[in-house]
């Protein structure tokens, strides 16, 4: 994989250009898709941004959101897009499985493709140029880099800015994460230049849910929370009837793993969703316990040292029954 440096020249041969990220993109994954999409348009290049499957309704007051294509229901003109396009970024993700479905078809084009995430692991053979970088707070913040390091500040615009705030807020749990640098900040003084309103972004993602994803914590938190106090760990596991009684919506469950972080002592968070197509693990730590580790070795996945996920295709019973047992094996790690 060459370096974004050795990218940059290539800027300006206008191009057909595909941006993809992770299945279910989280407001880091739409908001630096879509930061990039305005700035590669501002170059004049044929942008066009696929999501692998739909995305929490949260995101959709991005500027351009309108636009992204759902490749789990517009097939065929995100494929015909795919087989166009010159260049495909691969944003908050580095390994094609993460898109699921789209897994194929990314592995079989060839063009130029392009890597920038903040994930451990990365597939560097699949891609041509890129930058992969755990340091690093967000993929918005890379997005940021991108932009300022090939030269073109003075294209930042106030729509790039809350696509790239919305991101940096999602991926730092709104500055407070040991990932946020002293660079986070300054960079969001920047983007404040061209008229952010933050205010504004923060009450676009947190502050417009409807009653009923309130009350779904609430009975979650009182019926499906397990604290094991001699682990230092509280599992949530969340029954598919629960999804169906609340008519829990996409999106509608980000941030539930973070509640049980606010009981002293804590160090790890389970939280585990019976989903239509799996079992959906969901890890956070605090300290030295590392979920990325632990994903990867017992549930099929990954992420960062603090905050990962995975998944399983055993029942929810079975695999909160895995979960326990794996939770022994960690005990030294916990206490
Ligand atoms: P979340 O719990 O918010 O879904 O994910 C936490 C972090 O772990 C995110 O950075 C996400 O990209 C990553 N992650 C979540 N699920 C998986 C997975 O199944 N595989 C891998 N490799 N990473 C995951
Ligand atoms: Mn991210």
């Amino acid at each position: 994989m060459k370096t974004l440096n050795e990218f940059f020249p290539l800027l300006s041969q206008k191009s057909k250009v595909v941006i993809t990220t992770h299945q279910k993109p989280d407001a880091d994954a739409m908001g630096a898709s879509l930061a990039l999409r305005h700035f590669l348009d501002e170059l004049g290049h044929a942008v066009t941004v696929i999501s692998p499957t739909n995305w929490a309704g949260w995101v959709n007051w991005m500027p351009g959101a309108k636009d992204v294509l759902n490749y789990e229901n517009q097939r065929k003109v995100a494929e015909q897009k795919l087989d166009e396009a010159e260049w495909l970024f691969c944003l908050d993700f580095n390994i094609f499985h993460r898109t699921k479905a789209m897994e194929k078809k990314l592995s079989e084009l060839s063009c130029t493709k392009i890597l920038i995430d903040h994930h451990r692991e990365p597939d560097e053979a699949s891609f041509n140029y890129g930058k992969s970088d755990t340091a690093k707070s967000s993929t918005c913040e890379m997005i940021f880099d991108f932009i300022e390091e090939s030269g073109h500040d003075a294209l930042l615009t106030k729509e790039i800015s809350e696509c790239l705030y919305a991101g940096i807020v999602g991926d730092t749990g709104s500055f407070r994460f040991s990932s946020t640098h002293a660079g986070v900040h300054t960079m969001v003084a920047r983007l404040k230049q061209t008229g952010l309103e933050h205010t504004y972004v923060h009450e676009q993602l947190f502050d417009n849910f409807l009653e009923n994803r309130l009350r779904f914590i609430g009975h979650v938190l009182m019926n499906r929370m397990e604290v094991f106090y001699e682990y230092n760990t509280v599992l949530i596991a969340i029954p598919k009837a629960d999804l169906l009684k609340y008519e829990i919506r996409t999106g509608d469950t980000e941030g539930l793993v973070n509640f049980p972080q606010t009981i002293k002592g804590i160090k790890l968070v389970a939280l585990v969703i019976d989903r239509d197509e799996e079992r959906k693990w969901s890890f956070r730590s605090k300290g030295d316990f590392d979920c990325n580790t632990f994903a990867r070795k017992y549930f099929s996945g990954g992420g960062h040292f603090n905050a990962a996920g995975g998944g399983s295709t055993d029942s929810l019973d079975k695999t909160v029954q895995h979960f326990k047992n794996v939770l022994k094996e960690n005990k030294d790690l916990l206490h």
